[in-house]
């Protein structure tokens, strides 16, 4: 199933074989060809289908269940992993590049499923940030949430991350509940196909949740409008040709756009040769021009280095280049594979020309080299290139040509000021990185350069061991870059998931808001339990059911027993005169911590129950102090609830401590973790 090469799509349910094949597909190992796309797909009744059925049933899952999907479905790939890889060696991948590209991609969706589960709720809607009040009396606000588009997700991949580059798109549109239309590159669209045909196999996925198109999108741009998003990877002049198309533009459709990218990475001026960072330099470089033979949107293509040791990078950079083993992408031995395809190497050599006219190259003339196991010329093979830039300032081209292979040039600058002059000669770029022990250089470097840049990469003796490389996008931070890389962004935790949905200001009384956002706002209807909240299972509670306590009039006795008993005996509760003398208490005081111990006793039902555990407190605000004399009582509100594993669910508590004048001593988030027991969600 995973190796029949007969790149059909998958459309509105089925497999459709392409009806007039017309672009040939080749091993980039052996040349030989695998297959061909081409022929028209009715993408129209691609687009209805996808919102007929997978939008909705898409969106009748909540935040939760569909970041369990995404993690089933990861598991599910991880099963099928080994082959997965044999099948990327056709793509001229090695077994770590591999890696990368399907390991990164299932990691993606982790992630993005870990995510889901922690940092959005277990409903429908995200809120975001704090409720903004717009009224005297509480009885108007105002909450920013975000909501699911109801169109769908068209996410058009690059050649050169086939599994990866589908999965950062996929993780976080199926985390916001959209529907893909996925486009991979054609040279390399099997490898996509393979794991779209796994993730479908599964049956975890809802009916149109995805479709994939093999070869070209017809008019699909043309038919989308305010609820659709393109999310596009590749080359600056295709995303040019996409982005102006007149329907994008007429009707506002989401464009980003993650294009090529002149990155840079910098010796720091504080850094010697014979020290660590030297090393680390030298080594990072050369990973970014070998790892999947330099196709790496971020892999760097200018290297800045203090003049003085231009020469000293030079040899060590070149003794590494020299010794790096090109072969059959399959041998254990290889080191770099092949580029994608004999037309991408006429394209990276036609590239390498033009930075030729303005630099030496000092490492793989014209890119020929020797290869081990597999006919240099057949495959797609071609030796890392190194130029060398005398004058970066004079030079164009090397800070405007991708070159997108394992080339890259050095370059001398002469103060840090120049060094960061240089880095934003990429007009704008996905990743700068900055080799140095000082944090004064770096601090520098971000204003200098900050603006130019997705993200900023800082490495040292320190970090290095741990460090994920100049060129790893991580889905937990931003992918993009300002300018030339795209003026977009991708991944960056929840801030991916966000660009698949709407952001509306939601006005109205609390008990609006509270019906909307699932999560019970102060000043909304409190309800009455039958019984104490701590005697009622998970599921029986109910957002919003309130109980409000005795009181406890707090004694000087109870404060100095405290004091004693914990050693806290700070003035303000042992010493009269000095806290009057204090602008914020009156007289002696009572222990904040000593109220909330006060508060637990007072709400906390003793015996064994649903109540597992106290796991924490959010957001504690004492706003009132205390004195002897003073009548304490506690209203406990069950505010939100969040399923976390199959026995239990966290319940948030909304806590106000009052005084017997009723007002607000004390307010705060509790958290417990609370179990299902028997109705176990009925
Ligand atoms: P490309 O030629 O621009 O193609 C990118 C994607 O667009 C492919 O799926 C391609 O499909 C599709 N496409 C091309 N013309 C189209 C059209 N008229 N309508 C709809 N889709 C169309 O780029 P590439 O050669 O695949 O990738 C290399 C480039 O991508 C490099 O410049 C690299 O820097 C960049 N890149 C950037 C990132 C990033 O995150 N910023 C990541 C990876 C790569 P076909 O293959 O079928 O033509």
């Amino acid at each position: 199933m995973l190796y029949q090469h007969n790149f059909s799509s998958f459309v509105m349910g089925d497999w459709i074989v392409p009806s007039h094949p017309s672009r040939l597909v080749c091993s980039a190992v052996t040349g030989q060809e695998l297959g061909s796309v081409g022929g028209a797909l009715d993408v129209s009744g691609m687009r209805d289908y996808a919102k007929t059925y997978g939008g909705p049933s898409l969106r009748a899952l909540n935040f939760h269940d569909r970041a369990r999907l995404l993690k089933a479905l990861a598991l599910h790939l991880k099963l099928h992993r080994k082959a997965l890889y044999k099948l990327s060696f056709e793509t001229g991948a090695t077994l770590s590049d591999s890696k990368i590209d399907i390991d990164g991609g299932i990691a993606t969706l982790l992630v993005y499923a870990s995510k889901g589960r922690r940092e959005m709720p277990d409903g429908f809607i995200l809120p975001d940030g704090e409720l903004e009040v717009l009224s005297r009396d509480g009885s108007f606000l105002g909450q920013h949430i975000y909501t699911p588009l109801q169109g769908v997700a068209v996410q058009i991949n690059a050649f050169n991350f086939p599994v990866w580059g589908m999965l950062e798109k996929l993780a976080p549109s199926l985390l916001a509940g959209v529907p893909s239309l996925i486009k991979p590159a054609t040279s390399t669209g099997y490898l996509t196909q393979a794991v779209v045909r796994l993730m479908l196999d599964s049956g975890l996925l809802p009916r149109g949740a995805i479709q994939l198109i093999m070869g070209g999108t017809s008019n699909l741009l043309d038919i989308l409008d305010c609820q659709d998003t393109v999310g596009f990877t590749g080359s600056a002049a295709t995303a040019l040709t996409l982005r102006s198309s007149p329907n994008i533009l007429k009707n506002g459709v989401r464009f980003t756009a993650e294009q090529d990218s002149l990155n840079g990475s910098l010796l720091g001026p504080d850094v010697v040769p014979g020290t660590a960072e030297f090393d680390l330099f030298v080594t990072e470089v050369h990973r970014e021009m070998t790892t999947k033979a330099g196709q790496k949107c971020t892999a760097i293509r200018r290297i800045m280095v203090p003049e003085a040791y231009m020469e000293t990078v030079q040899i060590a950079l070149k003794e590494r280049l020299l010794a790096t083993k090109i072969g059959h992408p399959a041998l254990a031995a290889t080191e770099m594979g092949a580029l994608v395809s004999l037309g991408q190497r006429l394209d990276v050599r036609a590239q390498a020309r033009l930075i030729a006219k303005e630099c030496d190259i000092i490492f793989g003339d014209e890119g020929s080299c020797h290869v081990e196991g597999a006919d240099a010329e057949a495959g797609a093979f071609l030796s890392p290139i190194l130029f060398c830039c005398p004058d970066p300032d004079q030079a164009v081209s090397v800070h405007e040509v991708e070159a997108f292979g394992p080339v890259a040039t050095l370059m001398p600058y002469r103060n840090i000021d120049h060094g960061i002059a240089l880095l934003n000669r990429g007009g704008g770029s996905l990743v700068a990185s900055v080799i140095t022990h000082d944090p004064a250089v770096a601090r520098q470097v971000v204003l200098g350069a900050g603006s130019f840049h997705g993200r900023l990469y800082f490495n040292d003796r320190v970090s290095q061991a741990e460090s994920t490389g100049h060129g790893s996008p991580l889905p937990h931070m931003v992918h993009g870059g300002p300018g030339r890389a795209g003026g977009s962004e991708e991944l960056g935790g929840l801030r991916g998931v966000k660009h698949y949905m709407q952001q509306s200001a939601v006005q109205g009384s609390p008990d609006m808001l509270t019906a909307i956002t699932g999560a019970w706002i102060k000043g909304a209807t409190e309800l009455t339990a039958a019984s104490h909240p701590f005697t009622r299972d998970f599921y029986q509670l109910k957002i919003g059911e309130t109980i409000h306590t005795a009181g406890r009039e707090v004694s000087l006795k109870d404060i100095e027993h405290f004091a004693e008993f914990t050693g806290d005996r700070f003035y303000a509760h042992m010493d009269a005169e000095a806290a009057k003398a204090n602008p914020f208490f009156p007289d002696r005081v009572a222990h904040g911590y000593l109220l909330l111990s006060f508060a637990a006793g007072l709400f906390v039902e003793p015996n064994p129950g649903p109540v597992l555990a106290n796991t924490g407190l959010n957001t504690l605000s004492f706003q009132k102090p205390v004195v002897v004399g003073d009548c304490i009582k506690v209203q406990l509100t069950v505010k939100r609830k969040t399923r976390r594993t199959e026995e239990y669910g966290e319940v948030r508590w909304h806590v106000v401590l009052r005084n017997q004048d009723q007002e607000h001593v004390a307010e705060y988030e509790l958290l417990t973790m609370n179990s299902y027991g028997e109705t176990k969600g009925a």
